[in-house]
């Protein structure tokens, strides 16, 4: 049994049944209150402590993270027999109801529900909000947590677009990837997956003499791309590709042409395209990316002074932009295996640890505590609008001072209203109790 390929950030919890006892044949999508990091999600279900996790979870920015493996049971809808068979997600989503989800985990649990269908031979997703039809999945099956627990998981948002959801991925499956020998292929166009943090890392890495201005320039590459919709780490691997990791040996452009891609650089000796600034620069490079992957409008006014030489959406994955590897012979370099010289690139920056991990056991939270651990109890009660004293903003600062411990206390009264006992004694500590019912929703 695999996981997904679309994982890009793994913390294995230890909350869960080894292995499975039945085969993968139901999806059960749950929402985490709460806009939290992938590290945030998968942060929860660290600790034994907390008695919950799930298989996948999906961060606010879209990127998915993997917290129990496929082959292991996560302990997540409230029911052992569900979780046995399902492949759980918990995604990103608004504090309140309707606990709404964004534009970017939505598109990753479509593709990341495709993808274990896939992986698992499963057809494609019925949905019939019926209760009944639980454990019957050749009738529906997607499952719900409401079904199992008194809990208004995944949320009115979710639950009333599972039906669209079903449709979505149900396309992506018909439209059978496998028709067109794309499956596993890279797009140019989507989110980044990797950092501005670990792109610097990885420049600093393979030329240690790199100037500050190349790292300045590094998260342009992540706000340009994110203007036109690709990639832009993929177009970073890139311009390590053309410059030597800007160092630009063996390259026909200099820095101070601000042309990190070879761009105008179409016979040998010739000096390239030059741009005003290193914005400009990296600004045609992700446009000419966008030419070759689709026939969309630009957002920004063009700059690409060769935009109009591609046949637009000639090359939609990144394998393609070599024209030996293109189905059109066409793309953007001539060499063999060029798009696969950019992914080994995309791939060595993506092991790179980033920065912003949560790696850590969730340990009790209480006065003068001090750390990550406490980070995450402050991002919680942050994200569902809970206040330190006289309404004060709780500060992310990982120091357990009276603000936290007072929200910590609002929050056990809140919950203890609702599900009497469930957070223990109202104490202000983030206690297993405590800690157990913030994370494991
Ligand atoms: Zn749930």
């Amino acid at each position: 049994m695999s996981n997904s390929s679309l994982v890009s950030y793994t913390s294995i919890s230890p909350c869960k049944s080894v292995p499975r006892e039945h085969k993968i044949d139901t999806i059960t999508i749950h929402c985490v209150v709460g806009q939290l990091s992938v590290e945030g999600i998968c942060g929860c279900f660290r600790n034994s402590a907390v008695g919950a996790s799930c298989n996948y979870a999906i961060g606010t920015d879209g990127r998915i993270g993997l917290c129990v493996e496929e082959k292991d049971c996560s302990w997540c809808s409230s029911s052992p027999s569900n979780d046995h068979r399902a492949v759980t997600i918990e995604c990103a989503s608004d504090r309140t109801h309707p606990y709404a989800i964004n534009e970017e985990v939505y598109r990753s649990l479509v593709d990341l529900c495709a993808d274990i269908c896939r992986r698992n031979g499963i057809k494609g997703v019925k949905w019939k909000a019926d209760r009944s039809l639980i454990g019957q999945p050749d009738k529906q099956n997607m499952t719900v947590h409401r079904w199992f627990a008194n809990k208004a998981c995944p949320g009115d948002y979710i639950y009333d677009r599972l039906g669209r959801i079903a449709i979505e991925v149900n396309a992506k499956l018909g439209a059978g990837a496998i028709k067109d020998n794309t499956e596993g292929l890279t797009k140019i166009m989507g989110t980044a997956v990797a950092t501005a943090e670990q792109m610097k890392k990885y420049i600093r890495a393979k030329n240690p003499g790199v100037s500050q201005s190349v790292l300045d320039m590094v998260p342009l590459y992540l706000s340009e791309g994110k203007a036109e919709g690709v990639r832009g780490d993929i177009a970073f691997a890139q311009s390590c590709l053309e410059t030597g990791n800007f160092t630009f040996k063996g390259s026909a452009v200099t820095l101070d042409q601000n042309n990190f891609c070879g761009m105008g650089v179409t016979a040998n000796g010739m000096k390239g395209n030059s741009f005003k600034d290193p914005k400009t620069g990296i600004r045609a490079q992700i446009q000419h990316l966008k030419a070759y992957a689709n026939a969309d409008a630009l957002m920004q006014s063009c700059v690409d002074p060769r935009f109009q030489y591609i046949t637009r959406g000639c090359a939609k994955y990144v394998e393609w932009l070599g024209i030996q590897e293109n189905p059109n012979r066409k793309g953007w370099a001539a060499g063999a295996g060029y798009g696969e010289k950019i992914l080994n690139i995309l791939a060595q920056i993506l092991k790179i640890e980033r920065g912003d991990a949560y790696m850590f056991t969730v340990n009790e939270v209480k006065k003068g505590e001090k750390g990550n651990h406490v980070l995450l109890v402050q991002e919680i009660l942050k994200a569902r609008g809970f206040k330190g004293k006289n309404g004060q903003e709780i500060n992310l600062d990982k120091d357990c001072g009276a603000n936290t411990v007072y929200a910590i206390k609002q929050y056990q009264k809140a919950r203890n209203k609702v599900d009497p006992g469930i957070c223990g004694n109202v104490d202000g500590i983030a206690g297993p109790k405590t800690l157990r019912d913030m994370i494991a929703l």
